[in-house]
Order: structure tokens, then sequence, then C-alpha cells
């Protein structure tokens, strides 16, 4: 028998009323012979409320307790979930992921899944029920709950999916499927039918919150195509699957903002070998998470270091580099300005003129670009964050993402005069010219 698995957001199980229209769907696809395993988030902004809660005890919440605190959120819904299925006459049963056994590493708040035992879920489907999963949260090897990172149910759908061998992975939301970019910042975003994973990933580690950037790896490894859509109507929403080539002919698939960032510069470092190593040793033993590394070099032999953090990292990672900063005998900045706009596509990889576009609107609207980030298929500008949502507007006009923008499509007949996959990059090309002296590059720490 066919499993399939779904997943309700926070506002899909907002209230009893939500809950019983996702409890809904459920009793559907029960009833029309399927094993249906339902992964669900805490009820509206109640993990909101509780991060509040935490932040009027102590500003520095020890993150073991918070994740204690943060798991209760997910344990609310799923009782509330399987009662409602009962009311309905379906056998449901809860669990917690320590009931289940989602094992996690020891990274409280933002713990990566090793393992699923899916005995128990199994035996509950066999015998007709309706396995209802908490999100988001997991458990340690000595038994210490841990959770996902915000957002994290979306991980825990795909990863109970891949585990179950799930025939269709459903994520239920508040929109209506993946958008050329957040619906609520750029009103004139246009949803897609489909995306790649990569495209994906990228979209939902630059900002895009619809989605956890894990679920969409685990979904890419496992090949488990994700269907994202509306729990308030019936619409086909975006299918998230493998790329196929027609994909490429889509120089950019969307838009996305990290509305917050923070950037930590080390200035006057020795530059000799080792010192990065040492700089980013020390802060992956912290496990502070790195993105996007600058270095560059001056006449006098000595480099300036720059990296950016999630601000929700930088009390810790200060304390870390303050040390650092001491023992190198170097100077240390921290700023909390930042936000990065990005755009996406894997038609970049064979594309031109999309660094020169993205650029000229910024430009044209007297947004600073303070560092640009590349990979194959995407490209990034850090800008002061009070110019995010208005630079995101401006990027997505520029490549007429929105509804019958279509001039970034190229159509089959122009395949013949495309760039060659191994020839360089216009768009990386024209960042080191509008930054000479940066060596820029977009690792992931
Ligand atoms: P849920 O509680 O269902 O997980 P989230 O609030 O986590 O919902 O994610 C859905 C929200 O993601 C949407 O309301 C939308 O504002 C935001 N979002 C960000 N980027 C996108 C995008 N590219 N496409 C669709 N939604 C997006
Ligand atoms: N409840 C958690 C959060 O708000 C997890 C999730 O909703 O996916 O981040
Ligand atoms: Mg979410």
């Amino acid at each position: 028998m066919s499993v399939i698995a779904m997943k309700f957001g926070g506002t899909s199980v907002g209230d009893a009323e939500k809950i019983r229209a996702a409890a809904r769907r459920a009793v559907n696809a029960h009833k029309k012979g399927h094993q249906v395993v339902v992964v669900v988030s805490a009820m509206g902004k109640s993990t909101d409320q509780l991060v509040a809660l935490a932040e009027q005890i102590t500003p520095n919440p020890p993150k073991r307790e918070m994740d204690q605190l943060l798991a209760t959120g997910e344990q609310v819904t799923i009782s509330l979930m399987a009662m409602a299925l009962e009311e309905m006459g379906v056998e449901a049963i809860s669990f917690t992921a320590g009931q289940i056994g989602i094992v996690t590493d020891d990274v409280h708040t933002k713990a990566r899944i090793k393992r699923i035992d899916v005995r128990r879920i199994r035996d509950a489907l066999e015998n007709g029920r309706v396995v209802i999963a908490a999100g988001f949260q997991g458990v340690t090897e000595s038994g210490a709950i841990t959770t996902l990172g915000r957002g994290g149910s979306n991980v825990t759908l795909v990863a109970l999916a891949a585990a179950l061998n799930a025939e269709v992975c459903e994520n239920y939301t508040d929109v209506d499927g993946i958008y050329t970019a957040d619906p609520r910042l750029v009103p004139t975003a246009r949803k897609l039918d489909r995306i790649s994973y990569d495209e994906m990933l990228e979209l939902s580690s630059l900002g895009a919150s619809v989605l956890h950037n894990r679920a969409v790896e685990f979904a890419k490894k496992y090949n488990v195509p994700i269907h994202v859509r509306s729990s308030l109507n019936n619409r086909k929403g975006t299918m998230i699957v493998a790329e196929t080539e027609d994909m490429e002919r889509i120089v950019v698939s969307g838009a996305a903002l990290k509305d917050r960032l923070a950037r930590i510069t080390l200035r006057e470092v020795p530059d000799r070998p080792g010192v990065a190593a040492k700089v980013f040793h020390t802060m992956a033993t912290n496990r502070i998470v790195v993105d996007d590394i600058i270095q560059t070099t001056d006449e006098s032999g000595r480099a300036t270091v720059s990296f950016t953090v999630e601000p929700g990292d930088l009390p810790e990672a200060r304390a870390v580099v303050d040390k650092l900063r001491d023992d190198m005998g170097c100077k240390a900045l921290y700023e909390d300005h930042l936000a990065k706009v990005s755009v996406v596509g894997v038609g970049m990889r064979v594309h031109t003129g999309v660094a020169e576009r993205m650029f000229e609107a910024l430009a044209a609207a007297g947004i600073n670009i303070e560092n640009i980030t590349t990979s194959e298929i995407k490209l990034s500008c850090l800008i002061d964050r009070d110019q995010g949502a208005k630079a995101m507007q401006l990027v997505h006009d520029a490549f007429d993402l929105g509804e019958g923008g279509r001039k970034t499509r190229v159509p089959k007949s122009a395949k013949a005069g495309r760039k060659k996959k191994s020839s360089p990059k216009a768009g990386r090309a024209k960042a080191a010219k509008k930054s000479p002296k940066r060596k820029s590059k977009s690792k992931k720490k």
C-alpha cells in the first residue's frame, strides 16, 4: 500500500477549525486506501510566543533548554490532530520524535537528523492507523530533546517521506506554492509550476523561508519530489523535482532576500599560511555557522578577513572572535545592519548578462553593493538592511519575474547561440571587475 506523507505548517493548524480541515485531508487520503503520515508544526505563532517567553526570562537562554521549551509547541498539535481524526471515525496515533526515534546530533537549536527508526510508524500504519508525527523535533543518542532549526518541520516531512519511501510528499502551507519571490514582499510575484531541487536549495538558503534548506537537501539526496501547496484550496501547487534540460531555458527562476545578516571583519591579520584555517577552525569548533567569506590582502602583507553570520549567532561569535583577536593581535569589527538579495536560476550556467542586469537595477536606485558572491546558479549582493525590501522588488522587476514577465526565458530556437557550460561566466567576470581587490567566495561552512 502506498504511503502519503503530508505536512501542515503553523498557519494551517492555527486553530481548532484549521486542525479539523487538515484532519479531513488526511481522512480523505486514508479513505482512498493510502497509508497516511501527517507531520505538523506548532499552532499559529506559538513557537514565536515561546521564544518571546524565554527572552523575558533571559536574553541568552541555554540552547538545550530552548529546545526543551520549543518542542512543546508541536506536541500540542499532534495530540489535537489525532483527536480530530478519531472524532472523524479514523484511528490515529500521535508520536513525538523521541517516540518514533528521530535521532539527531546534539547541536541544540539546529540539530541534524542522523537516523530514523520507522518500525513504530510502520506498525501503526499496518494496523490501519493514521500516524501523526511532531515536526521540528528530534532526540539525541542520550535522550535530550533537540530541534532542527526554525521551519524545521519541513525537514521532518521529507526525512520521513524518504525513510518510508512515500509515493507523495505534500507540504501544505499558507501560499499556493513556490513563487518567484516571497509574495508577502513582492505582490507581483508569480507562482511556479515546478522548480529544480538545486534552485530551491539556493532560494531556501538565501532567505525563502517557505522551505527549510535541509528539507530540500534531503529531497534531492533521496529523490523525493515535494508538492508545496495551499491548505486553503485544492489547487495544484509547485513541484520541486530533479532538474530537466528545459529548465535551463529560464535564466532566472526566482529572487530571495535574507533580510537580516551580521558581518564580522578581522583587520590587520598576519597574512601567512594557516591563519584562515585557524579562524574558521575556531568558528567550526564553536559551532558557529559562517556564510560568505572574503579575504583581501594589502601591500603591507596584512589581510582582512570578513564573513557573515546569522544575527542570532552574533553574541556567541563575538565572544569567540574577541579571543581570536587578542590571540592574533588584530582588530575586529562587528556589524548588524546587512541584508542579502539574490537571484537564482539553473539557466545562469549557460546564459550571460545576469550580473550586469542585477547591478544596474540596484545602481539605478542608488543602492550600494557591499559584497558580491556567486555560485553556478546564483548571484547575491550584500546591501544595507533598510534597502532590502526595495532591492528585492527592483531585482524581481529587472528580470521580469512577475505575472506576464517572460523576457528572461530564452526561446528554444535560441539554443544554438548559447554559451557553452565550460566557458567562464560573464556574471563572475563582472563581479570581479566591480570589486577588484576582493577574492569572493560563497562557501557554506
Ligand atoms: P508554514 O507555517 O506553512 O511552514 P511558513 O510561514 O514557514 O509557513 O512559509 C510560508 C511563507 O513563506 C509564505 O507565507 C511566504 O511569505 C514565505 N515565502 C518566502 N519566500 C517564498 C517563495 N519564494 N514562495 C512562496 N512563499 C515564500
Ligand atoms: N514550529 C517551528 C517553527 O515555527 C517549526 C516549523 O514550523 O516548521 O519554526
Ligand atoms: Mg515553515
